[in-house]
This record gives C-alpha cells, sequence and structure tokens, in this order.
C-alpha cells in the first residue's frame, strides 16, 4: 500500500478500508493510492436489494460473469463504489491460455505466457464502479463497426453461437438510432457480452458493453444500450434517484418498440396505466425516493417509464427530444439528479410541470391521466 509512492499504513473495518499516508495531504492537490491485494472474489447472495438473486463475481462453467450493480464492485477490485464516483479503467488480466476476457472499452493487447495468456482492456471514459465488467470464459468474437461508424465488438458464448448470432448487427443499429435522439455517443466503442448463464437471468449496461446472461431479444438489447447515456454517462447522483436509470431505459424499450413499427409509447405506457387497478400495490411508493429493497421495484421501470412517456405526451415531440439531448449533452460523463431533470424540463417547455412530476414521481397513488 502506497501514497505518492510511499509505504502507508491501513486498517480494514468491514467494507471500509482506512489508508493512513505517511505525511499529510496537501488540500487541492491530486494524490495516488496504489493498493496491492489478493484474494478469491465472493458472489454476492441473498441480498433484499436484489430480491435475493446472486449478483457481483459470478463464477460459470467457462470462467466468471461480473455483474455489479449496485455494489460487488468492491467484491473483486478496492474503489470508491458509489454512483458519483467515477474513474477510468485499466485491466490486465491473466487466465489460462484456453480461456479468453472481454471487458470493458477497448483491447490494447492480448499475448500469452506458458500456459497462460493475458488481456488488457482499457476504458478511457470515466465509469462509475458498477458499470465495471470483466467477464472470462470461452469468446467467439465478432469486430467491426456500426454502420454508424462507432466501432464495436461483441463476444458470445459458444454455445449461444446461433441464438444469439443476430446480436452485433442489433447492438450497432440500437447504438446509431439513439445516437441519433438520445444525442452524440459518449463512448470509443459499442457492443455486447453474451454468456450462457440461464439461471442468472439478468442483464446489466456495463459501459461500452452489455452484459446478457442469454440470447437477448430486441427489447433487452435496447433497454441496455439506452442506459449507455443514461445511466452510464450520465449517471445517478445517487441510488435513491434511479428512476433516471430504470425509467429512462423502459421508455427507450418503448420507444425502439415504435421506432420498428409497433405500438407508440403512449400506448405501452396506457397500456400499462389501464392494466394496473388504483388499489394495486404498483402505485403506493414514490419512484423518486425508493428504498433500499424498492430500488429495483417494477415501479420504478415501469412507472418511471410511464412518467417520460406522459411528458413526452404533454410537452410534444420537439420540446421532449431537445429535452432528453441537453440532458445527455449537459451531464455527458458526470451525474445528474432528479432536481436538475425536472427543472431542465420546466425551462424547455417553459411552464411550470410541479403538479405533474409530483403526481408522477412522487404521489404514493395512482396519478391521474392528465395530471
Ligand atoms: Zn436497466
Amino acid at each position: 500500500m502506497t501514497v505518492n509512492g510511499l509505504p502507508a499504513t491501513f486498517t480494514r473495518d468491514g467494507q471500509e478500508l482506512v489508508i493512513t499516508p505517511r505525511f499529510g495531504l496537501l488540500n487541492h492537490l491530486p494524490f495516488v493510492v496504489a493498493v496491492t491485494y489478493d484474494g478469491s472474489p465472493e458472489t454476492i447472495v441473498g441480498s433484499p436489494v436484489v430480491f435475493g438473486a446472486p449478483y457481483g463475481w459470478i463464477y460459470t462453467d467457462d470462467g466468471a460473469f461480473v455483474g455489479c450493480e449496485p455494489n460487488a464492485a468492491s467484491t473483486w477490485f478496492p474503489s470508491d463504489d458509489h454512483p458519483s464516483k467515477k474513474a477510468t479503467f485499466t485491466y490486465r488480466i491473466t487466465v489460462p491460455d484456453d480461456r479468453a476476457v472481454m471487458a470493458n472499452g477497448d483491447l490494447l493487447g492480448h499475448w500469452t505466457s506458458g500456459d497462460h495468456a493475458t488481456y488488457v482492456w482499457n476504458e478511457t471514459s470515466p465509469m462509475a464502479t458498477y458499470l465495471a465488467t470483466i467477464d472470462i470464459g470461452n469468446w467467439q468474437i465478432e469486430q467491426g463497426r456500426t454502420p454508424g461508424g462507432i466501432p464495436e465488438t461483441a463476444g458470445l458464448d459458444p454455445a449461444l453461437a446461433d441464438q444469439a448470432s443476430g446480436i452485433f448487427a442489433l447492438s450497432g443499429q440500437i447504438t446509431d438510432y439513439w445516437s441519433q435522439v438520445f444525442g452524440p455517443y459518449a463512448f470509443t466503442s459499442t457492443g455486447a457480452i453474451v454468456d450462457n448463464v440461464p439461471d442468472i437471468g439478468f442483464s446489466l449496461e456495463t459501459q461500452t458493453r452489455p452484459l446478457y446472461g442469454f440470447a437477448a431479444g430486441s427489447g433487452t438489447v435496447s433497454h441496455e444500450l439506452s442506459h449507455q447515456w443514461f445511466g452510464d454517462s450520465v449517471s445517478v447522483a445517487d441510488w435513491s434517484q434511479i428512476w433516471l436509470n430504470e425509467g429512462f431505459a423502459t421508455f427507450a424499450a418503448w420507444l425502439w418498440t415504435e421506432h420498428t413499427g409497433g405500438p407508440t409509447t403512449l400506448q405501452s405506457a396506457t397500456d400499462g396505466y389501464d392494466r394496473r387497478a388504483a388499489t394495486s400495490p404498483f402505485w403506493n411508493q414514490s419512484i423518486a425516493d425508493p428504498q433500499r429493497d424498492t430500488m429495483f421495484s417494477s415501479a420504478v421501470y415501469n412507472r418511471g417509464g410511464m412518467t417520460l412517456a406522459m411528458l413526452r405526451n404533454k410537452i410534444g415531440d420537439a420540446d421532449f427530444f431537445q429535452l432528453l439531448q441537453t440532458w445527455t449533452r449537459t451531464h455527458r460523463n458526470g451525474n445528474g439528479t432528479t432536481a436538475e431533470f425536472t427543472a431542465l424540463a420546466e425551462k424547455i417547455y417553459g411552464q411550470d410541470l410541479d403538479s405533474f412530476f409530483t403526481a408522477w414521481l412522487w404521489q404514493k397513488s395512482k396519478p391521474a391521466l392528465n395530471s
């Protein structure tokens, strides 16, 4: 353990690592901390945050599937594990030479030495810790560019090579479309990591390259790739504002459906609204202030998506898409809050939207359709 190159003392208190530098740090000057550590990552199981499903470092039949939202990054690297604490990442990963590694960003190189192989991946854009992934296994790699010219790399578990064969083309089309409607793409590459872990059953918007535990279809791919704008580039300031991620990604999947000839976002939202009676527990939480055990609730996703579909209907397409593009531009590679989003919406619309946002985001009951 060193600070600015000098040995430092440390203690560990549960999840917290406390490092004491040899000399005091100077106000407002950068410093470098180097942490050397070893261990075997343990999967998080039984947490109420994700309904008891395993997450984090998950061992697979050929390696590992690593999906860390919200707090599993610190199970495999020391970090300030909070969505507001972004960093660039370089990984140097050594595995048995019959395995390969997929990760965020760009593959700088790989080589073999004896019976081991080393892969160096680099993510040059700031990234929140929960979006970091390194996935070890056998990968069938597809590389190229999206039709719009964004570099793209997909890695597929060979067991899913047929089932998921369309994901490279689909991911390219969707990344390009989101670049038009949400604003320029913030990262150096896009793609997919498709692993065969059907009993895990989740996907995650790992930065530049979403992680799928199965052969994902357009609903899932459009959701995860929209998070590259809403969640990854513009990250929540804290987890209580996660509707800014999941409501937006739910809306985005509806928007992809509309774009490809299906129901409009308003129809998708209205269907979900009509389907749920006012007495349904779905309506009795503030989606802008969920608790630990409701941050991944259906309401955060679906009422969040409805909020945006209803906002689009209320303020019209010109203001609505200007709002989304202004949001992604002004908070690019940073963080955003609900209060900043609603203030920007009012500024662009030019009228007060307090009663609308109170009804859709805060009130613990079913909003009126004309809110
Ligand atoms: Zn999501």
